[in-house]
């Protein structure tokens, strides 16, 4: 219900595409396809506009969503602070010129090899969510500097993030003295309402809960600085999301008003919110029949591509074609490459009558896409190139 009057607002944002036709033709040319193009200016913009709508709150950019090598050197160019949660995204950070100052590694659960590798490469701030992971973390590496995530739920979110970890707010109490009595220095709290969530006002409503914390922790003599708001931040698909500055400002809003009056340090850990605008598919498409009364259209990119994030993140890709306006669409299949017959793109997509060979465009690929991609059927996963 409130979504849906969010989703109405005037100052919604629709998913675009980050490059025209032309220039698209003339980088499938090129490099091939399929091909995910990385817009950095649109990395920048929208870098700065998340900046600018949660004023005083340091971005640590969830490289999960997506590590391209292009948008990580991106945003390391902007002083961005980086989220990672593996020796693997460690060194996609470092690569990308991220020093380990700036980096939180966020992972609740992770193997010694992990944590130790992570250390060792001079990252200093880890979360932990339980008891085991404490103990983990003392016998290892007991001179960190600790986050306890939270268990919370958006209900607008899409994609529940506490299904699987924070601690519930009941226990934080109990577990932050189990932490102490390691003789772990825990630093603060973070927390995730679901990644795209698409009220804002979950954010706030959280941050009352754990203002309640906070203040019974801090009468329990613990030292706290540092309040991390996690990801969720939405981005717009075949549905509208909410602008980044009016999604912001209700944030802003509520952090100024719980937490206002302490003079902690405040972060954030966007990723699609961040990354999905500024890439965008080239597919092609590779052939085409009849099928049950429908036109067919088969893509050289699918769900076990960079399509994989209607699977896994339940995302639903708006699928773009030349002179779209003027060409008359009807319905139809769109299927990926691959053998497998789940291996469909789309089922409820208008489109006009496609030919063999040209191209459509896929914005909104940025995040949970390429991420989660595999080459499966010996089809390699889409190439990236960089345009400003
Ligand atoms: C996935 C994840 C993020 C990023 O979430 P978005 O919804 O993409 O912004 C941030 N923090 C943690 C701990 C995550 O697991």
């Amino acid at each position: 219900m409130i979504a849906s009057t969010i989703l109405r607002a005037p100052n919604a944002r629709t998913a675009q595409p980050i490059l025209s036709f032309e220039v698209a033709k003339d980088l499938a040319e090129q490099h091939g396809s399929p091909l995910l193009v990385v817009s950095r200016s649109k990395a920048i913009e929208t870098y700065w506009a998340m900046k600018q709508a949660l004023p005083g709150v340091d971005l640590y950019y969830a490289a999960k969503s997506n590590p391209d090598l292009h948008l990580l050197t991106t945003l390391n160019g902007e002083n961005a602070f980086i989220d990672i949660c593996s020796p693997g995204e460690l060194r996609a950070a470092q690569l990308a010129g991220f020093t380990a100052d700036r980096m939180l590694h966020t992972h609740p659960c992770k193997t010694d090899a992990n944590l130790w590798e992570c250390y060792q490469a001079g990252v200093n701030w880890f979360v932990f969510d339980n008891a085991i992971e404490a103990e983990k973390i003392r016998r290892l590496t007991p001179d960190v500097n600790l986050l306890m995530r939270l268990a919370t739920t958006g209900a607008s979110s899409r994609i529940n993030l506490s299904a699987k970890f924070g601690c519930p707010m009941h226990e934080a109490l109990e577990m932050l003295s189990v932490a102490r009595a390691k003789g772990l220095r825990i630093r603060g709290f973070s927390f995730h309402v679901g990644s795209q969530c698409l009220n804002p006002h979950d954010y706030v409503e959280v941050l009352r809960n754990v203002r309640d914390i906070w203040d019974a922790a801090t009468r329990a003599g613990h030292t706290l600085e540092v309040l991390d708001i996690g990801g969720g931040f939405p981005a717009p698909y075949r549905e509208d999301a909410p602008s980044i500055e009016s999604f912001g400002a209700v944030i802003s809003q509520g952090l100024q008003e719980i937490f206002g009056d302490l003079p902690i340090r405040i972060i954030a850990e966007p990723g699609r919110g961040l990354c999905t605008e500024c890439v965008t598919l080239i597919t092609r498409v590779i052939g085409k029949s009849r099928r049950w009364e429908l036109p067919w259209y088969f893509l050289d990119d699918g769900i076990y591509g960079s399509f994989s994030g209607k699977i896994f993140d339940h995302t639903d890709f708006p699928l773009i074609v030349e002179n779209d306006g003027s060409r008359e669409t009807s319905p139809c299949v769109v299927a990926g490459p691959t053998c497998d017959s789940t291996d469909i793109v789309s089922r409820d997509q208008w489109l006009p009558d496609l030919e063999v060979g040209e191209l459509v465009l896929v914005p909104s690929m940025g995040a949970y896409a390429a991420a989660s991609a595999c080459p499966f059927n010996g089809l390699p996963v889409a190439g990236s190139v960089a345009i400003d």
